[in-house]
């Protein structure tokens, strides 16, 4: 024991952020992320103030065969920030954003949220396609692809990275761009953590809001039926602008609903429009005429504030176990599967979402970048969430039982970034014809798999 504290007493000097170990005021904060359903203790965390920290805590780790463990925004479904043991890079503390109006650039350090990338951004007007919760760290988010509001009109995430700065499993720290170390910027636009620790990004921006059209409009679950073939002809001619997003669960107490139908079962079309204000409500009429609806809140709001309309009910501390599908289409086969999973909700929490993405996404070329399945127009999530570890068992239940009845009608693969820990075997099919180029880099790059807490490629 003593040997191990002169040990990180040792990593402790080498770094200027803090170093927590088990008893230390900060400990038990530091090692919550956001699904609680993963519980692992880390030997140590180091809190980096900055890149220079990351080497360091590499080689210390390393040159003592400790296992390590990366830490961005803490999202991660599968707990993959988070070691039981070993260290944690905990890059959190790093969430600088700078923002370069004129050229239409941003620079942002790995710890930042999609919350604080946005603030930075919008204070110029201007936006790059994220996710859809503000507390959704920027790192993980975009190393696995990323998508959001903006991805129909402007693409996946990773189609606006221009450039990364990454720190090697040794330590070396490499400029990673369409001119430099080329292999290892394509690999990791898509292929997650595996290839080092990026300790900066560079994204470009578009010209976005400040005021979007956007909102929410909540129908009963008994006219899903007849709504839901409608959607799908409406999607298949939506202009790129548009963004509707289907999700299937019980009605939030939100203030625009009444009363009496808060906590029953319904279908919420979530709408963003990214143009003209005018053209946008004609296409919301549309919609409108979908059904006869419980309610709805739609209208112009700042950009930021839409960002983070979903927040309160992805707050963490919940326990979640998601199963994720991507399709082509949505055949009305699939509709059945989704309504019998819609109406055995195992708990209020639990919700079924249907991303609308496609557009830009779906016109880079599946070699381009590591991320693979341009051709999925939507990425299907069944969110299962809860409270308590006894309704563990039920709700994972109902996830799985939902992806095995609807897997028949998803197009190939999935998104690395919707994977449990369990779902390993899921991750050459998410890479496709380019899973062999990913092990060769991964090779040249970590072939000892140092980095081996994430949505793992085997060299
Ligand atoms: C509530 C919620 C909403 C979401 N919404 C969306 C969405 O709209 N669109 C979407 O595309 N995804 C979405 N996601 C999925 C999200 O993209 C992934 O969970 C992602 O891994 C989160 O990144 P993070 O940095 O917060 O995670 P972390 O758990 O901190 O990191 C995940 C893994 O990424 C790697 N990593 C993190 N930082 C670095 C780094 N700097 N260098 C190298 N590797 C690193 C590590 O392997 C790490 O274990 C959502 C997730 C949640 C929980």
């Amino acid at each position: 024991m003593k040997t191990q504290l002169n040990r990180i007493d040792e990593l402790r000097s080498r770094v200027t952020g803090s170093v927590l170990q088990p008893a230390d005021p900060g400990y038990e904060d530091a090692r919550q992320i956001w699904n609680a359903m993963i519980d692992r203790r880390p030997a140590a965390i180091v809190r980096c103030a900055h890149a220079g920290d990351i080497p360091p805590t590499l080689d210390w780790a390393r040159s003592r065969g400790v296992d390590i463990a990366v830490r961005g925004g803490g999202h991660n479904i599968a707990g993959s920030a988070l070691c039981d043991g070993g260290v944690m890079i905990d890059l959190s503390p790093m969430k600088a954003v700078r923002v370069d109006s004129d050229r239409r650039r941003a620079f942002v350090e790995p710890g930042a949220t999609l919350g604080d990338f946005d603030r930075a951004a919008q204070a110029h007007g201007l936006a790059t396609p994220m996710g859809i919760n503000s507390t959704t760290g920027i790192a993980g988010l975009t190393l696995g692809g990323g998508f959001g509001w903006l991805t129909r009109k402007y693409g996946l995430t990773i189609d606006s990275l221009v450039a990364a700065d990454v720190v090697t499993a040794d330590g070396r720290q490499l400029r990673a761009s369409d001119s430099q170390n080329r292999d290892l910027f394509w690999a990791i636009r898509g292929g997650g953590g595996n290839f080092g620790i990026v300790s900066r990004f560079e994204f470009k921006l578009y010209p976005v809001g400040p005021e979007v059209l956007a909102g929410l409009m909540v129908f009963p679950l008994d006219q899903a039926r007849a709504l839901l073939p409608q959607y799908r002809r409406f999607a298949a001619s939506a202009p790129e602008e548009l963004s509707v997003w289907v999700v299937l669960r019980q009605a939030p107490p939100l203030p625009f609903l009444p009363q009496a139908v808060h906590g029953r079962e319904a279908l919420v079309l979530a709408i963003f429009y990214a143009g003209d204000a005018a053209e946008g409500r004609e296409l919301i009429a549309t919609l409108r005429r979908f059904g006869d609806a419980w309610g709805e809140h739609i209208g112009l709001q700042p950009y930021t504030q839409w960002q983070q309309a979903f927040d309160p009910l992805l707050a963490p501390g919940a326990r979640n176990y998601w199963k994720s599908l991507n399709f082509i289409d949505l055949p009305d086969g699939l509709w059945d599967v989704v309504l019998t999973a819609a109406g055995r909700l195992p708990s209020p929490q639990c919700e079924i979402f249907v991303g609308m993405i496609g557009g830009v996404s779906n016109r880079t070329p599946a070699d381009a970048t590591a991320y693979f399945h341009r051709d999925a127009k939507f990425v299907m999530n069944v969110h299962g969430r809860w409270q308590q570890a006894a309704q563990d068992a039920r709700g994972i239940a109902w996830a799985r039982e939902f992806f095995t009845a609807a897997q028949p009608y998803a197009s190939a693969g999935g998104y690395v970034n919707f994977m449990t820990a369990e779902e390993g075997d899921r991750i050459p099919a998410a890479y496709g014809s380019n899973y062999e180029r990913l092990r060769a880099i991964k090779k040249a790059y970590d072939p000892e798999n140092v980095f081996h807490h994430n949505q793992n490629i085997a060299s």
